[in-house]
């Protein structure tokens, strides 16, 4: 079927504007299927709708809809130029508030807010599904919701979402445009969820797996992967070509432009991917693909509410089951490890997610005396860096010699050096990295 996948981020989609200039990125000859994120702030908007009605503030939640509901209605006037098409824009929008404003009439869990939070894709695919009527392009929506499907570990269901995925092109042949919704799924009960925030991206990637596509294209507000986060630090550029293992490591160490498991299934098919700017489609990029990159720093990333434990037990000397007994408490309660270091007697991990950390530590104390440091870091260095090369781990010891730190790996992989340190350094140490590993002048 050879269908192009291209993504495009909440920026990009973010007005009117955007949305006609999207038309512009997606009409050629390559048959493709579009992906899309909500427009820019809703998913924001729907979380802050959701917290409001969790805390029983119905006040709140009313006054935050209205808000985004009139966002919607200035864009579907500025969007569509035929009345008819202005009042299918705005049936639409009074549909999905209606909907939304439904629930704050009755409980509110976490199953309503997903319900909620599936809207901002819903409204963003089907307003620019009906742009393109309005400008006689044809195309086909396709509902993500009737293939795209986790199981009960959460990971992607990819034969369920073959099947399904192939059921529903294949009721449409000849078709070249097909549009979905990024982000949104349903769970191993049929319910609606989501792939988590910044999930459109691993949608791309999903698609293009089981697609086998010729390439995934992730369109967003920059030029690519930079080689260090342009949030944090005033100078950067883009790196043009990273390997699959760069990327993903990259992307799960913090670097926002992708989400954090978005790689692995174009890299487990060998998929190659495309990073481009829709403000700015004549650049080049980034492309993410299987190729052997020059021994050298391509990147660093941050990743914060990280929290650390240290394990501590006199066992552990000679002790050889003491490493099995400590990983399978974080088995047992589903909790993966990121980072870990040891010595003779110690043991030093990080977890991002802390859903069952007292129950680990816990069991862990049973066995060990156990330290817990919240407000952690890890800022991960990626690049080519050779087992047998001198240099590299001094380097980044050297341009971080004045920041405590308090886990240091390296040797994981020729991959990346990662550090762990205090939230409150995280700025500074990209700041240095930025000066001593790629030769920019910060000002720290
Ligand atoms: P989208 O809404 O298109 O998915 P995101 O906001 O999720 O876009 O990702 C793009 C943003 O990622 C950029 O605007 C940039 O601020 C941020 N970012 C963080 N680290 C990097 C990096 N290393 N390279 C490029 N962008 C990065
Ligand atoms: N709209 C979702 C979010 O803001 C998914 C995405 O943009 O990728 O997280
Ligand atoms: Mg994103």
């Amino acid at each position: 079927m050879n269908l192009l996948i291209m993504k495009f981020g909440g920026t990009s989609v973010g007005s009117a504007e955007r949305i006609k200039n999207l038309k512009k990125l997606v009409v050629d000859e390559r048959p493709k299927i579009v992906v899309l994120s909500a427009m820019s702030g809703t998913t924001n908007a729907l979380v802050e709708i959701s917290d409001y009605l969790i805390k029983n503030n119905k006040e709140g939640a009313i006054t935050k809809i209205e808000e985004l509901e009139n966002k919607y209605r200035k864009t579907v006037e500025e969007l569509f130029e035929k009345k008819e098409f202005k009042e299918k824009g705005h049936e639409l929008v009074r549909q999905h508030f209606d909907f939304i404003r439904s629930f704050t009439t009755d409980m509110f869990t976490v199953h309503e807010e997903k319900i909620i939070l599936a809207q901002g894709e819903l409204l963003s695919t089907t307003l620019f599904h009906y742009h393109l009527n309005e400008c006689q392009i044809p195309s086909v929506l396709l509902p993500a919701l009737h293939f795209m499907r986790i199981d009960e570990h959460h990971e992607p269901d990819f034969a369920y979402i073959e099947k399904h995925l192939k059921e529903e092109l294949s009721k449409h042949p000849g078709t070249k445009l097909f549009i979905t919704q990024g982000y949104i799924c349903r769970n191993a009960f049929g319910e609606i969820d989501n792939l988590k925030r910044g999930g459109s991206d691993y949608t791309a990637s999903i698609l293009g797996a089981v697609l086998k596509s010729p390439a995934v294209e992730i369109w967003t507000d920059i030029d690519g992967m930079h080689n260090n986060d342009p949030r944090f630090v005033s100078k950067t550029h883009p790196i043009h070509r990273l390997s699959f293992d760069e990327a993903a490591e990259l992307a799960y160490f913090g670097a926002k432009i992708l989400h954090p498991t978005c790689i692995l299934p174009a890299r487990n098919k060998n998929i190659p991917v495309w990073l481009k700017n829709t403000m700015q489609p004549e650049a080049h990029g980034t492309l993410i693909s299987q190729f052997e990159p020059e021994d050298g720093f391509r990147a660093v990333a941050a990743k914060d509410n990280i929290t650390a434990i240290s394990i501590k037990s006199g066992r552990m000397l000679l002790a050889y089951g003491f490493l099995r007994a400590v990983f399978e408490i974080f088995e047992r309660h589903k909790t993966p490890i990121d980072m870990i270091t040891t010595s003779e007697v110690a043991v030093s991990l990080t977890i991002d997610d802390t859903s069952r950390l007292n129950e680990i530590q816990k069991e862990l104390s049973e066995i060990a005396t156990v330290e817990v440091d919240h407000d952690q870091s890890i800022i991960c260095i990626v690049g080519k860096l050779p087992r047998n090369h001198a240099g590299y781990a001094a380097k980044v010891m050297n341009a971080l010699k004045d920041i405590p730190l308090r886990m240091v790996s390296y040797g994981g992989s020729e991959n990346n050096i990662s550090v762990l340190l205090h939230s409150q350094y995280k700025v500074k140490a990209l700041k240095l990295l930025n000066k001593h590993l790629f030769g920019y002048d910060e000002e720290i």
